[in-house]
């Protein structure tokens, strides 16, 4: 049996990642963490008795370790024992924590040489260099769970040397054919709908601003060490191709499939090798067309900002990262429009001061201090 730690399975990635351990049946769960989820996670406790679970919410902590007096399972509490959760010796951290949140237990998994499966792309995002300088430091995996990433990943085997570009699909979200006028008024409801995918709240409306591609794009980087300019991004709102690469030669490699997280979730755990899997089998003479088209970054100006900011560098991305997390719960709670959440994260990053090669501390002081300008500026407008 290998173990595995999966740090946020009360989520979206997290519930997925458990479907597929019930498949494969040689993973045997270590720990699981949550941030207040307990029902949830009680659940999941009785079903894969893991050592401990860390719940982050200290009162939700306290009402599961009550309930839980009889089993042998350990309830740790606060966002510090995430870390512990991460470093505990295993054969995988499965990180899907949303959110910079995810960044210091992606760190403490490196630091002790645990290879990495990761959904949590706000660590690559706001961590970037820290993160990979110490994958290749500990010579340890960092595995791509994001479909777009989890595609080039396989597509790159054999062929690392001759990449031209990356094209990186979206599907566009829910608004990709909508005027400005239109996307003025859109609810929380209609972007929370998102056509091709089931997941997380947060993760759902940075699909429907085109943010989650702009972090994909500086994801990408990281992972790849691929330089701005040769990464595209091309909507494909069949979600059919995850992503393509060019290479040298022009020949273009696409990865395809059905839109389906298990299928990247399991590559990551079999890896390098394959087996079924419990995704549905792609049919390509139902799908009546595969389309492309360019982004629009006029009406969609996230991606424009993230490219900047990737380019830039230092403390940029994490900035442009906490601003649009502040912007995407306030939106959520219907305090700002959805139009506002670009203009916030733009407004944050021009009063940014830029710190080049920052250490931890500079991109934790970054990001506190772009959520509480983004706090300050929604105050002031609305
Ligand atoms: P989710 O909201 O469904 O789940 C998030 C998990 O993180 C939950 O277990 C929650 O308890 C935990 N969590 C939330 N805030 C936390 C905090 N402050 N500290 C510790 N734990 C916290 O999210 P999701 O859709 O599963 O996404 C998780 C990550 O995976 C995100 O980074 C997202 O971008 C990425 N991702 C998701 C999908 C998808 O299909 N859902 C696809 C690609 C990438
Ligand atoms: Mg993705």
């Amino acid at each position: 049996m290998k173990k595995i730690t999966i740090l946020g399975s009360t989520g979206s990635i997290g519930g997925q990642t458990l479907e597929v351990i019930d498949s494969l049946k040689n993973w045997q769960v270590k720990a699981l963490t949550a941030y207040k989820n307990i029902e949830l996670l009680e659940k999941q406790i009785n079903k894969y008795q893991p050592e401990f679970v860390v719940v982050v919410d200290a009162e939700a902590a306290a009402e599961l370790k009550s309930k839980l007096k009889a089993e042998k399972t350990e309830v740790l509490s606060g966002k510090e024992s995430l870390k512990i959760a991460a470093s505990e010796n295993v054969d995988l951290v499965l990180n899907a924590i949303v959110g910079f949140a995810g960044l210091e237990p992606s760190i403490a998994a490196a630091k002790e040489a645990n290879d990495i499966a990761l959904a949590n792309k706000e660590s690559l995002v706001s961590g970037g260099s820290i993160l990979t300088d110490l994958v290749k430091e500990n010579d340890i995996k960092l595995l791509p769970v994001d479909s777009e990433h989890n595609a080039i990943f396989q597509l790159l085997k054999g062929h690392e040397k001759e990449l031209d570009e990356i094209l990186l699909t979206a599907s566009g979200g829910p608004f990709f054919a909508y005027s400005k006028k239109e996307l003025a008024e859109v609810s929380v409801e209609d972007a929370l709908n998102h056509p091709n995918w089931e997941m997380g709240s947060k993760i759902t409306i940075d699909s429907a601003s085109l943010m989650n591609k702009g972090l994909e794009v500086i994801e990408a980087h990281w992972l790849f060490g691929t330089k701005y300019d040769d990464i595209k991004v091309l909507v494909h709102p069949q979600s059919i191709i995850h992503s393509m690469i060019r290479l040298v030669d022009g020949t273009v490699l696409a990865e395809m499939g059905s839109a389906d997280m298990r299928m990247p979730i399991q590559y990551c755990l079999t890896y390098p090798e394959r087996i079924t899997s419990l995704g549905e089998k792609l049919e390509l003479d139902q799908i009546a067309a595969l389309e492309f088209f360019q982004a629009d970054t006029e009406k969609f100006p996230n991606l424009k900002y993230a490219y900047t900011a990737g380019k830039a560098g230092g403390t940029y991305p994490a900035v442009l990262n906490a601003a649009n997390e502040v912007a995407v719960y306030s939106f959520l709670k219907g305090e700002i429009p959805f139009l506002a959440m670009s203009r916030v994260v733009a407004s944050v990053l021009d009063q940014h001061q830029n710190i080049l090669d920052p250490n931890l501390d500079g991109i934790l002081n970054s990001d506190r201090e772009a959520r509480r300008l983004a706090l300050e500026v929604i105050k002031e407008w609305f």
